[in-house]
């Protein structure tokens, strides 16, 4: 097997395979089967998400696949930006349709004609929706599982407001909602303002959600727009103020897909396979029985209490009493990246405790069963916080600061000065070959020069080569 460390590309697709997280063998390029362990992990993700913005005011929504073509055309800078990469649906049966059917690709356009029938007054508003659906994008670039591919498993928040603040509001309510889940799945990213080249198509602005890959590339894990009015004109959504005034709403969407599953494989895997984040991992803990002939029915017992004390606790436990040997069941535990593996033999009855072996650090002890679900709790906590803190500090030593377009690294993420002018920024992506993610979204402190035109600036810039 490739290690993460000589060839992160095949590392990773390695690793995918061996975990079983999807089968690339279904007949379409790019359109992956989610296999059983794969779809677990994102179904725990999609939960968290559910939750976090069921507790913000959002209601779920399910809206049709197809858009029509007169919907998906409104707004002139989206078709623009989306006419290259969507499929189409021409026929029905064998007659061929009036107006061509669009494979959502993203819901704007499906949402929108909706929300022009559904906001009438201020009272209406916050209006705030969201849906887990699957997305369509004709991807020529090669794929890779769950970062490039045709068929994407998505999650689209779609809010109206009444002002221009209220929108901007949203937007921060997004980012804490970013905050928590980065925590639960255990990875640092970047919040960056997109070049004015590069933001969503017809956003007014796009907050991009990067985190940094072993190999030095940045991943867009989601992203924030704030459309203002850009969508809500050509869609004819608008509300009726306290003054009996017509208004234009202000829009906003946030979305995150699967990349979210190929950024922890990445940032988390090692050679023995997958670390799974104990805030959305499937199975929290394996417990593995060890017996010999006497005592296997004695051993099966006090492993089903074990179980049971925990599923009541609410943690997400494991009991692999398959056949197989124990060496073969750590093997494949450890591949899945299960945190916590639990052993439970002859000797731990009698001392009254249960053995466990940290899948991030390899530390193995004991636990006594008296105290199994604060311990369990407690090393759960422990291996969350060492697996935030250590990709932490990687992702902060791939950053370096640059003043010259000479001499640069040949991986990893630039920060430096640009003036903001869209001369400069392209002659520095021509030049370097580095794209610019934008500028830092919570403010930095920086003063220097514009690394292309020399003029002064006092906020700092951000590029990467991207997954
Ligand atoms: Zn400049």
């Amino acid at each position: 097997m490739t290690t993460k460390e000589e060839n992160f590309g095949d590392w990773y697709l390695d690793i995918v395979d061996k975990a079983n997280l999807c089968d690339k063998r279904y007949p379409i390029k790019g359109m992956n089967v989610w296999t059983s362990y794969g779809w677990k992990i994102m179904r725990q993700i999609d939960t968290y998400i559910r939750q976090e913005f069921d507790a913000t005011g959002h209601d779920e929504v399910c809206f049709p696949l197809l858009i029509p073509e007169t919907e998906f055309a409104k707004e002139k800078d989206h078709i623009k930006g989306f006419d290259a990469e969507v499929y189409w649906v021409t026929h029905a049966g064998l007659d061929e349709l009036d107006v061509r059917l669009v494979v959502r690709p993203t819901s704007e356009t499906a949402i929108y004609p909706m929300y022009s029938l559904w906001v009438r007054s201020h009272q209406d508003l916050p209006l705030k929706a969201y849906q887990i659906v699957n997305t369509f994008r004709y991807e020529t670039k090669q794929t890779r599982p769950f970062m490039r591919v045709r068929e994407i498993h998505f999650f689209e928040s779609h809010t109206c407001h009444a002002t221009e603040e209220d929108a901007t509001d949203q937007i921060h309510e997004d980012i804490e909602i970013m905050d928590r889940l980065a925590k639960a799945i255990c990875l640092p990213y970047m919040l960056c303002i997109r070049t004015e080249w590069d933001k969503f198509p017809g956003a007014h602005y796009t907050v991009g959600i990067d985190t940094i890959m072993p190999n030095g590339r940045t991943l867009q894990m989601g992203s924030v727009h704030h459309y203002r009015t850009n969508f809500s004109i050509p869609y004819d959504i608008t509300y009726e103020d306290e003054n009996g005034e017509h208004k234009h709403v202000h829009q906003t969407t946030y979305g995150m897909s699967e990349r979210l599953v190929g950024a922890l494989v990445g940032v988390h895997g090692d050679d023995q396979g997958l670390v799974m984040p104990p805030g959305i991992a499937p199975f929290q803990c394996v417990i593995i029985p060890i017996f010999k002939k006497d005592n296997a029915a004695q051993v099966a017992e006090a492993c089903m209490s074990l179980v049971n004390i925990l599923k009541d606790a609410g943690i997400r436990v494991k009991l692999d009493d398959s056949d197989a040997r124990p060496g073969a069941k750590y093997y494949e535990w450890e591949m899945k990246g299960v945190p916590l593996r639990l052993e439970l033999g002859g000797r731990d009855i009698e001392n009254g405790t249960v053995s466990f072996a940290r899948r991030d650090t390899g530390e193995k002890g004991a636990i006594a069963v008296d105290s199994l679900v604060p311990g369990i709790r407690m090393l759960l906590d422990d291996i969350s916080r060492n697996m935030y803190e250590k990709a932490n500090a990687y992702q902060k030593e791939r950053i370096v600061g640059i003043d010259s377009m000479e001499g640069l690294p040949e991986e990893g993420v630039l920060r430096f000065g640009w003036c903001g002018c869209d001369e400069c920024g392209h002659k520095f992506e021509d030049t370097t070959g580095f794209k610019i993610l934008g500028r830092p979204y919570r403010p930095e402190e920086f003063s220097g020069k514009c690394v292309v035109c020399g003029k002064d600036v006092t906020e700092a810039a951000y590029a990467a080569h991207t997954m």
